[in-house]
């Protein structure tokens, strides 16, 4: 049997991170929006695609350096960088697709950027007098699809099981086209009231130690 090509696409807010940054810092800078669109967006009867565009766009350009220090301080979930080992080992890449912006995903990370294969995500534009919101990758009602990120991936990596570690409502379309999900909060949640199978998680030593036993073999 030939080599099986593995890749871990992961989200980044609430899944590498220990709480949910992202959504902490529209509740900072934009808390009027947030208490109105927010619960909306969970409910699932607003798109992430307006809503997180309303949301990041009524924020004032000059507080941008305040939101990049405030994401910077977000502590990661335990045994992140020893699954990057682990991963590395192997040859398995890791990527990242958030449903945020990169650079606070970047901000986030530091020096430990330079172990992940990739970061996608949308890109914020800082030189008008508010916020301005760009993504390469909308589609229907997401402002960051993954699984087009994941298509567009497969054209330049082999990509034969993509296994997806998500805690929210931005990886459940992915989830839902994926075999081998990880999942915790309120992804468990919205899989299981859709029948979906997955692995539960609540850090990366959990993951490791599936991965080894079920994913490996
Ligand atoms: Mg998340």
């Amino acid at each position: 049997m030939g080599r099986v090509n593995r890749a871990v696409f992961s989200d980044f807010d609430g899944t590498i991170t220990a709480q949910e940054s992202f959504v902490r810092v529209l509740e900072i800078f934009a808390p009027e929006e947030s208490r109105r669109l927010i619960p909306r967006m969970y409910d699932l009867s607003l798109s992430l695609r307006e809503g997180v565009r309303l949301l990041l766009e009524s924020i004032e350009s000059r507080h941008y350096p305040e939101m990049l220090d405030s994401v910077s301080r977000t502590p990661l979930r335990p045994g992140f960088e020893e699954f990057l080992s682990f991963l590395e080992d192997r040859g398995i890449p890791f990527i990242i697709v958030t449903g945020g912006i990169t650079a606070f995903v970047r901000a986030t990370l530091g020096p430990l950027e330079k172990r992940v294969h990739a970061i996608f995500g949308a890109d914020l534009d800082t030189g008008g007098p508010t916020l301005k919101l760009h993504s390469d990758w909308e589609a229907g009602t997401e402002l960051v699809s993954k699984p087009l990120v994941l298509e567009t991936v497969r054209k330049v990596l082999p990509v034969d099981l993509p296994v997806i570690i998500g805690d929210s409502v931005t990886d459940l379309e992915l989830s839902m086209a994926c075999p081998v999900v990880f999942a915790r909060d309120r992804l468990a949640g919205y899989l299981d009231q859709r029948g979906r199978m997955y692995y539960h998680y609540e850090d990366f030593m959990e993951i490791q130690k599936i991965f080894q036993e079920k994913i490996l073999r």
